[in-house]
């Protein structure tokens, strides 16, 4: 009982982030989604080193990772539209210049994480790069019908992104000094795509998994186990699971700061740990199982639904 209310409340929560209204705000010349999370999201955050090239210049509930390169920097993701000024703004805190982002790469295409990009690549100049699917739905500004969280009354759309370079599973995008890989990672969008790289500090280089979100949320009566408009990617959606689970990985970001306690590390580092807290081996196993009992539990809602 406790679960299917706990789905009910998580779907709410859901739909009502999902129905982002467009303003026009003229003072920061900015489009602003406003969501019933985006305030919260947004809440400005001061900028940090994560370790050794890696930083964090989001926003407190939504990331933004910089790589400065020996050819310029690397931007993950770019929150909502009314998050740029408050990057470009960390960005520089960290002595870093916004016309200095190459490339700008993205997790998924839902407006929360890539309602900024369009403005950054304004900005910046920089080659936007997504998987494929990703790529579509970024110059559509809006969730192919393919996406789970797809509604066709709702318009849930991000300012269009009109340059966007599509890459494939495994493909790696280099820039000077420093190599990112892209793993396919479909359940929570059909282009879902983790990020990984190495950043050294005195000779000792980790790997670091940008990991995107393996959350099973839905718009009202779509399935992962398949229905009458869409096919079954729960198996698909495990995959992506196991492959997160298994990826090389020294430190987890993660799309949401809190989905892998980002907050907590720094602060245990500014109370003077010895060693850095973002160093966790077992950070993406933890992170994957947690989303394994997610989905599992979502596939068992499914079946008692529908009386399998
Ligand atoms: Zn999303």
């Amino acid at each position: 009982m406790r679960s299917w209310l706990v789905n009910a409340f998580a779907c709410v929560i859901t739909v009502m982030a999902l129905h982002p209204a467009v303003a026009k705000d003229t003072t920061a010349r900015v489009n602003t989604i406003r969501c019933s999370s985006c305030n919260d999201w947004n809440r400005p955050q001061v900028p940090f080193r994560v370790y050794g090239n890696t930083y964090y210049v989001g926003v407190h509930g939504l990331s933004a990772v910089l790589i400065a390169t020996s050819k310029g920097l690397i931007l993950l993701d770019g929150g909502l539209p009314q998050s740029i000024p408050l990057i470009e703004a960390n960005i520089r805190k960290l002595g870093f210049q916004v016309k200095d982002i190459r490339l700008i790469l993205n997790s998924h295409a839902h407006f929360d994480h890539a309602g900024g990009i369009a403005g950054l690549q304004r900005d910046s100049g920089a080659v936007v790069i997504a998987s494929t699917l990703g790529a579509q739905a970024l110059r559509n500004g809006q969730l192919g019908q393919e996406d789970p969280q797809y509604n066709p009354s709702e318009k849930s759309g991000f300012p269009k992104v009109p340059q966007v370079r599509g890459v494939q599973d495994g493909e790696k995008v280099n820039l000077g000094d420093v190599s990112v890989t892209a793993y396919l990672t479909p359940g929570h969008t059909p282009g879902s795509t983790t990020w990984a790289w190495q950043s050294c500090e005195k000779k000792r280089c980790l790997s670091i998994v940008y990991a995107d979100s393996l959350n099973p949320v839905s718009a009202e009566g779509f399935r992962f186990t398949g229905g009458s408009r869409h096919p079954d990617i729960s198996s698909q959606f495990q995959q992506s699971i196991d492959r997160v689970s298994n990826l090389p990985c020294d430190i987890l970001l993660s799309v949401h700061p809190d989905f892998s306690d980002v907050f907590e590390k720094l602060e245990r580092r500014q109370k003077g740990s010895a060693v850095n807290p973002f160093i966790d081996p077992q950070g993406c196993r933890t992170y994957a199982s947690t989303a394994n009992r997610r989905l599992q539990e979502r596939l068992s809602l499914e079946q008692v639904k529908t009386g399998k």
